[in-house]
């Protein structure tokens, strides 16, 4: 085992960045113009990095597995990108922010990286403004911010329940302003299938084209992966179906240590699961916690009563109801962060107060909140004698105003009015913390093979707070790589073209062309979605919101023989030659078959709980996490061997030197 190096600068926190970008080698811009970059992946991350650095005038290659930038995954964020303006005047301030999310992470993240975040966090609403993102305003014209779990201020930027949308629209116009100059060629429905390495460094890419099905190979002075998180280890997940890690997985393979892989966010607020035969799960935004008040029936009887269709929620009194996280968090309350507010529905449900007729779920109820907007509206208007039915439209219309398009989603969905009726809620897998990983230049341990965006271990340690993945995926692409990639090709700009016709990009052509005739000849039983279903469903009762040593250890075993099985008994329609979404899903599930249990090897070495990895054996008496800082205060980054199981781990050692590490509390 080799200790890493993550290569942070020196100095103070407050100056690291500063002195960094005054010293790093820059590269003159007649010499960018010889130096070719790819990236894969143009959602947030990748689509603001491609930008960035076309603007900045070296050539992008850019790709993505759909048919435009702007259906990245980013797309679906709903609620909001948080940044230390502190237009609110609450209190806000990088620290804070840096703070919030050391502390909302449970100390599992590098310092130096999340106090840059918190630095360059303003600059990325300032882009966006520019770039024409129209988010909400206040009513004096300022933009408006509201809460996300975790903090006790306001930061949260945001445009309806769109927020990402909006945010890629301005990004991918950023980026087509370049692809117009030239200086990005796109991709576009392009999957990349391997990574090509010559002299140990990255040098290019193999890529499938999903429309003819052709092979091609890509060359360039460095790789940027920014291909999003692997929540579809899980098969049901709130992420695009398409979402995947074979590239995250296939640099992995070649030699990037893949980190933290077992902490995954389980977020609260997702519509519940329907049946066995559902493909995705939908995510109700966390910013409905700033108005929705959870709760589940406070006597057994009556959650009995409404898991049988025999009782309306709304028929329950309010002392029959317990308003569990107000309870258990008084400080926090209903914006707890995401791991505390899902394990505690767990709880509730698990001690039988669920309600849905499976019993997993819980209530977010507006009814409060309606009733507080429709008063405050009827005293705007003058409406001294306003009737309870008239304070109620009122307090509806300012609620729809907030957040209308995620309950019109709710109401298409589940069949009852949320307006009416509070809507039922429950945790499900959202969004991946581990993944490969960086130093402070974003580089891999592969020289020339960055990584970025929810694709890197990135800067949330074991539980992410709301609100910050779009933050720091732009900040990575717009503010960070187009400083520290300069650094590294600095030393290419005599290197010249790189050639594909070399034997390395043979090699990996030949290795993916085999892998992919094996899946059309092999003739086998079963289908991709079979095998992935399987996978899923070890992934979520053994390797989910709470784990312990004996199912981990189960877990491994049944994802090998998955893994055995799939190899041998998977069928795989159509041909090689031609779109073919199977063959597609094939290889991404195989790449998920042995990331499943090196996520599971990584949760059983982690003999602690922190964040989004609750381990069963390690909890405290009052039912909370409980972090092993003496042992555990460092980042598992596991370098592949040829087999998950026999992964090899490597410690980054974590140091707080500017936040004391604490027991995390919320109450
Ligand atoms: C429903 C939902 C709501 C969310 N809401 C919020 C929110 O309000 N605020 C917030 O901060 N975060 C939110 N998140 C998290 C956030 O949206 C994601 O973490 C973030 O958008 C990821 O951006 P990315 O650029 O890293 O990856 P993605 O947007 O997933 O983009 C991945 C890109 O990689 C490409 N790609 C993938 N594999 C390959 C391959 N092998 N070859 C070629 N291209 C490939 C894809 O085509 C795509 O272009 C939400 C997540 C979900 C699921």
């Amino acid at each position: 085992m080799t200790t890493l190096n993550s290569k942070v600068p020196k100095g103070p926190i407050k100056d690291k960045w500063t002195t960094y970008k005054e010293n790093v080698d820059l590269v003159n811009p007649a010499n960018k113009r010889n130096i070719d970059i790819i990236v894969v992946g143009t959602g947030l991350a990748g689509g603001s990095a491609a930008a960035s650095l076309a603007e900045l005038g070296y050539n992008v290659k850019a790709f993505a597995y759909q048919d435009s930038p702007r259906r990245a995954h980013s797309i679906a964020a709903q609620g909001g990108i948080n940044a230390a303006k502190n237009y609110q005047n609450d209190g806000d301030s990088n620290y804070r922010l840096f703070y919030d999310t050391v502390k909302g992470g449970d100390y599992r993240s590098r310092e130096a990286n999340v106090f840059r975040l918190a630095e360059v966090s303003g600059a990325i609403i300032d882009q966006c403004v520019a770039q024409g993102v129209p988010f909400a305003r206040d009513y004096g014209g300022l933009l408006d911010n509201r809460s996300f779990g975790g903090v006790l201020v306001s930061r949260t930027f945001y445009a309806k329940g769109q927020t990402g949308q909006q945010l890629l629209l301005g990004c991918y116009s950023a980026m087509n302003r370049q692809i117009a100059r030239g200086k990005i060629e796109m991709f576009n429905r392009h999957e990349m299938l391997d990574v090509v390495k010559v002299d140990g460094k990255a040098r290019g890419i193999i890529a499938r084209d999903l429309i003819s099905g052709e092979i091609e190979r890509h060359s360039a002075h460095a790789v940027v992966i920014a291909t999003g998180g692997y929540g579809n280890v899980y098969f049901l997940s709130t992420n695009a179906m398409g979402s995947n890690a074979t590239a995250a997985w296939k640099v992995h393979k070649k030699g990037a240590y893949f980190a933290n892989p077992c902490m995954t966010q389980i977020h609260p607020t997702c519509i519940p699961r329907s049946g066995d035969y559902q493909s995705k799960l939908t995510l109700m935004s966390e910013s409905l916690r700033n108005d929705g008040r959870i709760w589940v029936p406070a006597k057994i009887e009556d959650a009995k009563a409404i898991q049988e269709g025999k009782l309306k929620p709304t028929a329950l009194a309010e002392e029959d109801r317990d308003y569990y996280l107000e309870r258990r968090y008084p400080a926090y309350g209903n914006l707890v962060p995401r791991d505390v507010a899902s394990r505690a529905a767990k709880e509730r449900c698990d001690a039988g107060y669920g309600v849905n007729a499976t019993g997993e779920a819980v209530y977010l109820d507006f009814a409060a909140a309606i009733f507080r907007y429709g008063s405050e509206q009827a005293k705007i208007k003058g409406m001294d004698n306003a009737s309870k039915e008239e304070i109620i439209k009122l307090g509806e219309a300012v609620i729809e105003a907030k957040y209308g398009n995620l309950f019109q989603m709710y109401e298409k969905i589940i069949a009852e009015n949320p307006y009416k009726t509070p809507m039922m809620i429950y945790p499900a897998t959202h969004y991946t913390m581990g993944g490969v990983w960086v130093d402070y230049n974003l580089m891999t341990t592969v020289d020339g093979l960055y990584c970025i965006g929810e694709a890197n271990f990135s800067d949330h340690g074991a539980n992410r707070l709301g609100a910050s993945a779009l933050m720091q995926g732009l900040a990575d692409g717009y503010f960070v790589l187009p400083y520290t990639i300069g650094d590294y090709l600095a030393d290419d700009i005599r290197t010249g073209k790189i050639p594909t016709d070399s034997k390395e990009f043979d090699e990996a052509e030949k290795e993916i062309k085999e892998k992919l005739e094996f899946f059309i000849n092999n003739k086998g039983t079963h289908s991709v979605d079979y095998f992935h279903k399987k996978l899923g469903l070890v992934m979520w009762n053994k390797v989910g919101m709470a784990r312990n040593e004996k199912h981990l250890k189960e877990a491994i075993k049944e994802i090998q023989d998955i893994r055995e099985d799939f190899w041998k008994n998977v069928k795989v329609p159509g041909d090689l030659n031609e779109m073919n979404v199977e063959l597609e899903k094939a290889g991404r599930v195989a790449d998920f078959l042995e990331l499943g249990e090196l996520f599971a090897l990584d949760a059983l070495n982690r003999n602690e709980s922190c964040g989004g990895h609750f381990r069963e054996e390690y909890v405290t008496e009052d039912g909370e996490a409980l972090r092993d800082d003496k042992n555990y205060a460092y980042v598992s980054a596991w370098e592949y061997t040829g087999k998950p199981s026999e992964a090899i781990l490597h410690k980054e050692e974590l140091e707080f030197k500017d936040i004391e590490l604490k027991t995390r509390s919320y109450k």
